[in-house]
């Protein structure tokens, strides 16, 4: 039997069973693997780091997606930086006020092989005639638009390779050029409890360009070493605490149905550990 351990961390990571490999390649930007596992599913990694799995990757979608949806009044026009597997995506579309997603994904292959491999991800989302699909590197296309949107979310790999052009001020300051009055900026920020850097180096990056910057988070599971932060970024200083009874109402009106995401552990999700906030007023200090 093949095993295949991630290569997150020099000393640590987990180590998951290949039952039958699917697909597996060097593309142009990035090692592609994508195969079966018990536990899991159909998983999908790049460059040797769990990006999605069939089982688990409900509640990252659902609260990367919704959380900045539901807190925005009237989310019309939205853009993906990332997200190849579609399962943003999926879920962006779900809201009935949505007329317009770009998706900006650097890697055509991601998004075929997973359309060929882990369907219910995208579900069809590609071929919704509201979607227009780029293939470029985030930076270049936020730096280079005209185009204003509502909610940007930036469904990235971690900083090693491709991504770690999506972690840095230059592409920080293309996303405030490209947000709208009212919009919110969420980016996938890794699992603070093993990369408290990225997310104390996103604030600081992030502070002298937006009213607010702050994180939420999401336990995912495959995503290992604890709970997941996400940043937000917006002009707007109220959207990270809508009140609960406005979240319901957006909620049910919506009839979207989830599995992991509603409106309680939406406004809980922004009470970070103290571990976290402290690390943060520090890196003020
Ligand atoms: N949920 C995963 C996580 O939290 O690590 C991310 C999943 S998604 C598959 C990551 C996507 O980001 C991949 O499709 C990858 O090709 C894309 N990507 C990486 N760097 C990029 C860049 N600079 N511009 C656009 N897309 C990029």
């Amino acid at each position: 039997m093949k095993y295949i351990t991630e290569s997150l961390y020099p000393t640590w990571g987990q180590t998951l069973e290949q039952d039958e490999v699917l697909f597996e390649h060097h593309t142009k930007h990035q090692h592609l693997v994508i195969f079966k596992n018990q536990q899991w599913g159909t998983v999908m990694m790049l460059d040797g780091v769990v990006q999605t799995t069939e089982k688990d990757e409900f509640i990252y979608h659902e609260m990367m997606t919704h959380v900045p949806m539901f807190a925005h009044h009237n989310p019309k026009r939205v853009l993906i930086i990332g997200g190849g597997d579609g399962g943003i995506l999926r879920e962006a579309l779900k809201h009935p006020n949505v007329e317009q997603v770009v998706q900006v994904e650097i890697d055509q292959a991601v998004i075929d092989m997973c359309c060929k491999y882990l369907p219910n991800h995208s579900a069809g989302a590609f071929d919704d005639p509201r979607v227009q699909v780029v293939i470029d590197d985030g930076v270049n296309y936020v730096n280079q638009t005209s185009e204003l949107f509502d909610v940007i979310i930036s469904d990235s790999t971690d900083p090693i390779g491709p991504g770690e052009s999506l972690f840095t001020s230059v592409f920080y300051v293309g996303i405030k050029k490209c947000l709208g009055d009212g919009g919110v900026f969420v980016a996938q920020n890794g699992v603070c409890f093993m990369q408290m850097d990225e997310v104390v180096t996103t604030h600081q990056r992030l502070q002298p360009l937006f009213e607010e910057v702050t994180f939420f988070s999401a336990a995912v599971p495959t995503y290992v070493g604890g709970i997941m932060t996400f940043a937000w970024a917006s002009q707007s200083t109220d959207l990270s605490h809508v009140e609960l009874e406005a979240l319901n109402k957006r909620y049910e009106q919506s009839k979207i149905s989830t599995r992991y995401y509603h409106p309680k552990i939406h406004s809980a999700s922004f009470t970070l550990p103290k571990y976290v906030s402290d690390a943060l007023e520090q890196s003020h200090a």
